[in-house]
């Protein structure tokens, strides 16, 4: 599913049209039992998507069902998607083709490693590359590196100040770390306690940017 900020203002619109019948939905998932996160229990009802956003879940069928696919959903149990809070997504693999397996099995957001993008690619191609996967049906965020997974010459010039901060400024990028260098924090190397900072810093102003939306 995508994020609360990529939908416009039209598609907003459109999500209300749904609810008041003068736009059927895509997708009609009828007489599931599902697991409603807020509730914490299992309910039996109907659940109303439209393009890539659940419009609705309850007691209530649509009634404009004019393009609908409808889903029989009377055997099924249905859960929101599963959350995986750490990936190395560049194995056997890459981040999309991760996303596209864990998905099949109900696991949609994933936190990932960003090493390898900031290893190899300029911040554009990397910046540009997170941003494609925005378009995919699941949801990707990142950690971003103060260090390599081992030992490395120039590390200082890689783990700059400023491309960490700028990696940091991103919406999707929502942790610091992961730490292999920690040894080095503890014996007081001030460049990675001054990251640790930044990120609360950061992470602070965005927390605070989300409780004024609401
Ligand atoms: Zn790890």
């Amino acid at each position: 599913m995508g994020h609360p900020s990529q939908w416009k203002n039209k598609q907003i619109r459109e999500h209300i049209d749904v609810i008041e019948g003068k736009i059927s939905p895509t997708v009609l998932l009828k007489d599931a039992t599902y697991l409603h996160s807020g509730f914490k229990k299992w309910i039996k009802g109907h659940i109303w998507i439209y393009e890539d956003r659940i419009i609705y879940a309850g007691p209530t069928l649509p009634e404009n069902t004019e393009e609908c696919e409808m889903i029989d959903c009377e055997k099924l149990t249905i859960v929101p998607g599963y959350i995986e809070p750490h990936v190395h997504p560049f194995q056997l693999y890459n981040p999309h083709s991760f996303a596209q397996y864990a998905s099949k099995t109900g696991t949609t957001t994933l936190i990932n490693d960003n090493l390898m993008f900031f290893l190899l690619n300029n911040k554009k191609k990397a910046f540009s590359l997170l941003d494609s996967y925005k378009h995919l049906p699941v949801s990707m965020f990142w950690w971003c590196r103060f260090d390599s997974q081992s030992e490395m010459e120039n590390e200082e010039k890689i783990f700059s100040l400023e491309a960490v901060k700028t990696w940091l400024k991103r919406d999707d990028v929502i942790q610091g770390g992961e730490l292999t260098s920690w040894p080095r924090l503890v014996q007081g190397d001030d460049m990675i306690l001054q990251w640790i900072q930044e990120t609360k810093k950061l992470r602070e102003k965005s927390r605070r940017a989300f409780s004024r939306c609401i």
